[in-house]
């Protein structure tokens, strides 16, 4: 008999990703006292926020009155935040963003999903460059869009713009970019921005309709070797930008993040409204709290020298032992190639035999590899590294 039960949100509810089903069965470790395992998991980092989150916490909590810091803040954010975003926005990048173009919102996914249902229609088409955040598939399907997956160029996993311009069909209505990625850590190059820029304005012309490109950007800050993320608004003025603090702040548990609709953006305004007409469905609005504390702290710098010392640590332990590995450039994953075929059955292997606990690749829509998070202690990865070699020899190293 029907149980009323949409199936979808059952599936999306029941199924879980890979990577939280992984964690599920960590933390129930954990809950157990278990502790000679392995948890590479989830992408939550582990190097503490700075303390001067909680010294901004402590001051927003002596100055405002409590009404104010726990009561509704208005649905895009107290103005004063979205002003130091934008100022923070105008110094790093000259951008000429303003207060009124920014909301503030529950975190990056928050950003994503209000903005894809804001300006797609049921039936439209959204790109994504694989492999990718598992979750865009979730946040595209939702609104009834189809999630088209499109490879990028094989070993630097950057933007394969041909194929790009292939997927692109008169229901194409968004294009979404993650750089610094997850999973592969690759952070797209100027040129390839560019050209990107060039082949939407292209296409959007000849079709007669907006393609928008949705800059997902949570790594933004995350970069080594002195590297810099490209600004990605830059290179096309149909780019709208998410944003978020939780991984380069470590505040991932307080869902605080931003959508930027810039001036340039084709009827901004209408779309800016969009958006906010989307947060208050799926009600992802930013809390109060939080958007006074990142008023204070939106200068502050990410941990970089901490995740360059924990990626160096775990590249060459793994390197060392013979694992084919992607040399991240940004975000703090490896993204490595499996020892067998089957991701999903490298996985399991990978947890029962040495309780590694990693995340195959099946999950971000890409065969043959796994992602491990290194946000993870030092002592994690140190001690790891024999279970890893252990895992390497019993496969006879790579047989495929
Ligand atoms: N986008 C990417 C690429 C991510 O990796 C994540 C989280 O891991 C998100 C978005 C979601 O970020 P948030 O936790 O700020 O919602």
């Amino acid at each position: 008999m029907a149980d009323g039960v949409d199936s979808r949100m059952y599936d999306y509810g029941a199924g879980k990703s890979a990577i939280r089903t992984v964690y599920e069965q960590t933390t129930e470790l954990r809950q157990q006292g278990v502790t000679d395992f392995w948890d590479y998991s989830i992408g939550n980092p582990y190097v503490s926020a700075p303390p001067e989150v909680n010294e901004a916490i402590r001051e927003v909590l002596e100055e405002y009155d409590p009404i104010d810091v726990h009561g509704y803040p208005p649905n895009n954010g107290w103005l004063t935040t979205r002003q130091a975003v934008a100022a923070n926005l105008n110094r790093r990048f000259n951008a000429h963003a303003r207060a009124s173009e920014i909301a503030m919102t529950g975190g990056c996914a928050g950003a994503i999903t209000s903005t894809i249902a804001a300006v797609t229609t049921a039936g439209e088409d959204v790109i994504v460059p694989v492999p990718y955040f598992a979750e865009y598939r979730m946040y595209i399907q939702a609104w009834n869009c189809r999630c088209v997956e499109v490879p990028t160029l094989p070993e630097t996993f950057q933007l394969d713009l041909d194929a790009i311009e292939r997927a692109i069909v008169p229901t194409t209505r968004m294009v979404i970019i993650n750089t610094p990625n997850n999973p592969t850590g690759a952070i797209y190059t100027e040129e390839s921005l560019k050209k990107l820029g060039e082949l939407l304005r292209r296409k959007s012309k000849e079709l007669g309709q907006t393609i928008y490109l949705l800059s997902d950007e949570p790594y933004r800050e995350v970069v080594y070797d002195g590297k810099q993320c490209p600004w990605v608004a830059q290179y096309y003025e149909n780019t709208i930008v998410c944003y978020s603090w939780s991984k380069s702040l470590s505040l991932a548990g307080e869902r605080v993040g931003y959508v930027w609709v810039p001036s340039t953006v084709r009827h901004a305004g209408r779309v800016y409204d969009a958006i906010l007409g989307a947060q208050r469905v799926v009600n992802s609005i930013c809390n109060s709290l939080f958007c006074r504390v990142i008023e204070r702290c939106v200068d502050l710098p990410a941990p970089v020298e901490e995740y360059a010392r924990k990626r160096a640590l775990l590249f060459d332990g793994l390197t060392k032992i013979g694992y084919e590995v992607v040399h991240p450039d940004g975000a703090f994953y490896l993204w490595v190639r499996a020892l067998e075929p089957d991701d999903d059955a490298f996985q399991e292997r990978a947890a029962n035999e040495e309780r590694l606990y990693v995340v195959g690749s099946d999950d971000f829509a890409a065969k043959g590899y796994f992602r491990l998070s290194y946000c993870v202690s030092d002592e994690c990865i140190r001690t790891s590294l024999p279970a890893f070699k252990r895992l390497y020899d019993s496969y006879g190293g790579y047989q495929w």
